[in-house]
């Protein structure tokens, strides 16, 4: 459902604001590791964002901004020292909870017999800044999936038990971004403790929770004032209204249902390479294998899971039987588990319109584009 950003009970927002000087931004990061907490942060890396640990702001990407397009990604120099003008990169918060690639279970064997024992990740308190609204959403659909299942997932839940996220509100966007066509964004509105809205001089910050609260005291910052609340409510509502990609979601699931033999998966499947980078970069993507390794020696084997796409021909392999074996079939299971049949599912759309799969696709395919192609009735 479409959204705009909230006017909230405008004296609740404007007394609730504090005022973070961007050099005291600093004193955040200093606050946040003082409580244990390695921080992760958008930083510049390989000519694109990827969150890693900070230990300082210097390490952020200040004085830079991102063009995207179907198939392309540049970081460019902007002017001024705003530093999180970098809407996002390939990386959400995915490969901090669900591994890529990790252990589950180690098999141990000795002429008594064998012992198997879980390895459950250990992982120290982390706090995330820099988090975006699509991002902090994709956060909750993981989270319903891996933690709130029938099956609650034990890795998963050793490595997002102890977080504090740090959101950042967009006030620019992407030629990528579609999240109000999800109302995922651009302002992140829950699921995270303190959230920060980027100005010339510095940030309007308010908190989410008592965590939050509890760090954001700490820092002693003054109001943020009448005036910089206001402009942050303009800036977030002209970045709502410049989004210049969106999804038209109105009849899905059924729709996309009753365009199962629409052309158009034929002609895009004759596009898409099959790479599964759409599926890699999506932060909402849970398709994984688990195989057993055995030792050379016979000591033993480990479990191991790995992220698996649905892109991928052996996804679809049972039995000696492939039953996704044309290109256009993947692509089109891909996007109708994405937008259609996730809904009936888990309750919601998978897809939260943060653009990564448009923007990381080889061939430039572009998921707007193709449910536009969809909605047309076949000819
Ligand atoms: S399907 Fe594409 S736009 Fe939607 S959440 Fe995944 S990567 Fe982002
Ligand atoms: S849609 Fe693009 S990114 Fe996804 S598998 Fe096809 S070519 Fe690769």
């Amino acid at each position: 459902m479409p959204r705009s950003p909230s006017d909230g009970d405008e004296a609740n927002r404007i007394s609730a604001s504090r005022f973070l000087a961007r050099p005291r931004l600093q004193e955040l990061i200093d606050a946040l590791r003082g409580r244990g907490y390695r921080v992760i942060a958008p930083v510049p890396r390989d000519g694109a964002v990827v969150y890693a640990e900070v230990e300082s702001a210097d390490a952020l990407p200040r004085g830079l901004r991102e063009s995207q397009a179907p198939g392309r990604y540049r970081l460019e120099a902007a002017t001024g020292d705003r530093v999180f003008d970098v809407v996002n990169g390939p990386g959400a918060l995915k490969p901090f909870f669900f591994a890529p690639r990790e252990t589950l279970l180690q098999v141990r064997t000795d002429a008594a017999g064998f012992e198997a024992s879980e390895t459950l990740p250990e992982t120290p308190p982390t706090a995330f800044l820099g988090v975006r609204a699509c991002d902090l959403a994709a956060l909750g659909v993981q989270d319903r999936i891996f933690r709130r299942g029938r099956f609650p997932d034990a890795w998963y839940e050793a490595r997002r038990r102890d977080v504090l996220v740090v959101a950042v509100n967009c006030v620019r966007s992407a030629a990528t971004c579609f999240c109000t066509s999800f109302g995922t964004g651009p302002e992140a509105r829950e699921g995270h403790d303190l959230v920060l809205t980027e100005q010339e001089d510095g940030f309007v910050a308010r908190s989410g929770t008592p965590a939050g609260a509890e760090v954001l005291d700490g820092l002693s910052l003054p109001p943020a004032g009448a005036e910089r609340v206001e402009a942050e409510h303009g800036a977030l509502v002209a970045c709502a209204e410049g989004m210049e990609r969106g999804i038209d979601t109105e009849g899905f699931p059924e729709l996309l249902y009753a365009r199962l033999e629409h052309p158009r998966w034929a002609e895009t499947g004759e596009r898409c390479l099959s790479c599964g980078n759409c599926t890699a970069v999506c932060p909402t993507c849970f398709c994984h294998d688990e195989s057993d390794e055995p030792a050379l020696d016979g000591s033993g084997a480990v479990r191991v899971r790995e992220w698996d796409s649905c892109f991928d021909r052996d996804h679809a392999q049972v039995h000696g039987l492939n039953f996704r074996p044309h290109i256009a079939h993947r692509y089109r299971q891909w996007l109708v588990h994405k937008l259609g049949a996730w809904i009936d599912q888990f309750g919601e759309s998978g897809c939260v319109g943060c653009g990564r799969c448009i923007t990381w696709c080889p061939v430039g395919i572009d998921i707007t584009e193709e449910v536009a192609a969809l909605r047309t009735e076949a000819p």
